[in-house]
């Protein structure tokens, strides 16, 4: 039977896990990796690639690499190459594209059926564009479920003794922090509190930061100026970052990091652990705010938790678990993998919706998740105010109505202006989406009467619908905010990505004639140079055109949906350019093209 699989859709790194004979295993990528990079790159020949090919050429091509996506989920934000603009989910649906290729030649069988794991903070749009990427990859998304509340779920499945625990979840992106009851097989989540813009991509920019204010007192350069020099910048403050969770200090040394015109300049500096601590401690104070409010909506103190598991890399820095300790008097559990432990969880889920039975250890009852919406939900009302119709924290699957009226007299229209967040002002919040209910039947301000419900569903997604009850005219919506797609734009995108994956093939074909014909250029080109005093005029002349058709050949490939046809052009101007350049290049170079 084909099996559903769990994913973890991670900033940084992503991993994938199905359940077999009963556990959760990690299916490693085509690469042999445990976790694959979430990183997208976009090559000059027009290939896509995904995970650490991506990551690995990002400094030769930064300007077509897209990596932490997951930060633009949910965003009015794209990215434009070669003449076509990629939104983000549409880039997530590439990650998650090449994951489930992997596990289809790990498993032997097509999968389709996936659980895929988001933020317990993310908001209904964020949840929304994740749910749209998978279908965009073919996937058929079983569930969107919470990160830490998975991780939870992987940790019970071993641990089923009845307690309070905390998931502490620092990644590359995003900040979790859930307060979680494990009892008799059921998996609770009491609150969740976080921050959607916090994770280890900011410490990264910061040390970088620090590094280049260190350099620009020493050699007055500053280094954020230059791309390919800041690119180094930021790898080498993500690699001290990562030494420090087991040095005292770390040596950042960068050959030859940028030109002056005295010469070359060299980065050689010192960060000590106790310096980074201090760099990074606006960081772990922040995240000290969602402990308190995690707690405080739990309605527990720190000493009735049981236990107090970190998730995501970034828990791997010491200071992390040391300030988690201070807050909560409790040293954080290391007994499951951080960076694993969410994609294990989702496969159990993916499992039992299968229909498979996953028992926790101590109970005999089928496992089952209850989450909590992230934020509040309300509409806007007379004075720009916030009218909470779901409270946080509130267990999902929920639905909620409330009746409202019209503001003005013989108003027949409405605006429904739907939010997520818990400031009391409308502007402060999240719009997630506005509709019109019209054909109101006229009366005096205040006596129609239109209810309005939210219905939540078990991923966290909400769907509003509104009810003139005294026409009983219910009406059809759809939540219009920008970055939320269309059924139709869903399909085209999946029907795009189905070609482009189609075209394999050809495209191995065509990279191989492009990395030729490339080559060949190259020759030629030095060929050019290098004769330019003593080649006959004319053959020079030869040589020049037929590597302007070459390269206007290849300039007409239509790199995103080839043409096997587009490639013959380019097949006949490579062998012209053979044949002129021939005499040339064995008279500069010797030997044969
Ligand atoms: P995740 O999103 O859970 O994959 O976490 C990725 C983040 O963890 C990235 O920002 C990494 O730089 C960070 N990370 C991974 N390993 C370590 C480590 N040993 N020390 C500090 N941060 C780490």
């Amino acid at each position: 039977m084909a099996k559903a699989i769990g994913i973890d859709l991670g900033t940084t790194n992503s991993c994938v896990s199905v359940v077999e004979g009963g556990i959760p295993v990690i299916i490693p990528n085509n690469e042999g990796e445990r976790t694959t990079a979430s990183v997208v790159a976009f090559t000059a020949a027009g290939e896509i690639l995904v995970g650490s090919s991506a990551k690995r050429q990002y400094a030769v091509n930064p300007k077509g690499t897209v990596s932490s996506i997951k930060r633009h989920m949910g965003e009015d934000w794209s990215f434009s190459t070669d003449g076509k603009r990629y939104i983000p989910q549409e880039i997530s649906a590439m990650i998650l594209r090449k994951l489930k290729k992997d596990a289809e030649s790990y498993l032997g069988h097509p999968v389709t059926d996936a659980v895929i794991t988001v933020p317990a903070y993310f908001n209904d749009t964020q949840r929304q564009a994740t749910k749209d990427a998978g279908t965009i990859a073919g996937l058929n998304v079983l569930r969107i479920i919470n990160e830490p509340t998975s991780a939870a779920l992987a940790y019970g499945l071993n641990n089923g003794r009845s307690q309070k625990i905390m998931v502490y979840d620092f990644g590359g992106g995003t900040f979790d922090v859930s307060v979680i009851e494990i009892s008799d097989g059921t998996i609770e989540v009491l609150s969740t509190a976080g921050d959607n813009h916090l994770g280890g991509d900011d410490i990264d920019q910061k040390v970088a930061r620090w590094i280049g204010a260190q350099f620009q007192s020493q050699h007055h350069v500053d280094l954020s100026r230059d791309r390919a020099a800041w690119t180094r910048v930021l790898e080498a403050a993500e690699t001290a970052k990562k030494e420090l969770s087991s040095s005292g200090s770390v040596n950042i040394n960068l050959p030859f990091i940028t030109m002056t015109k005295e010469g070359p300049l060299h980065l050689d500096l010192n960060l000590s652990r106790s310096v980074f601590n201090e760099l990074i401690r606006e960081f772990l104070d922040r995240t000290a705010v969602s402990v308190q409010t995690a707690l405080r909506d739990a309605g527990i103190s720190a000493a009735e938790l049981g236990l107090v598991l970190l998730v995501g890399g970034s828990t791997r820095i010491p200071a992390v678990s040391e300030k988690v300790k201070a807050l909560t008097g409790i040293t954080p559990s290391k007994s499951i993998n951080p960076d694993e432990c969410v994609a294990m969880g989702a496969a159990v889920q993916a499992e039992t919706l299968e229909g498979g039975t996953m028992l926790m250890e101590g109970s005999e009852n089928q496992i089952l998740l209850l989450d909590v919406t992230p934020m509040g939900l309300s509409i806007e009302t007379l004075g720009g105010v916030a009218t909470t119709i779901v409270k946080r924290n509130t267990t999902i699957p929920v639905r909620y109505s409330q009746v409202f009226s019209t503001a003005a007299p013989f108003q027949t229209t409405v605006e429904i202006h739907v939010l997520q967040g818990d400031r009391p002002m409308a502007r402060d919040n999240k719009t997630i989406g506005k509709f019109r209910l019209s054909g109101i039947r006229p009366a005096p301000a205040g006596v129609p009467q239109i209810e309005v419900s939210f219905d939540i569903d078990v991923n966290g997604i909400l769907t509003v619908s509104a009810r003139d009850l005294g026409t009983g005219r219910q009406q059809s919506i759809t939540i219009t905010e920008d970055g939320r797609m269309s059924e139709a734009e869903i399909e085209r995108a999946r029907w795009e990505a189905e070609q482009y994956a189609s075209q394999d093939g050809i495209r191995k074909e065509y990279i191989q004639l492009r990395q030729d014909a490339e080559k060949l250029l190259a020759r030629a080109e030095r060929a050019l140079y290098a004769g330019k005093k003593t080649a006959d005029k004319g053959e020079l002349r030869q040589v020049k055109n037929d590597c302007a058709k070459l390269r206007k050949a290849l300039g007409k490939v239509r790199t995103r949906e080839l043409d096997p046809r587009d490639m013959e052009p380019v097949r006949e101007a490579m062998e012209e350019l053979k044949g002129s350049s021939e005499h040339l290049i064995e008279m500069t170079e010797g030997g044969t093209v």
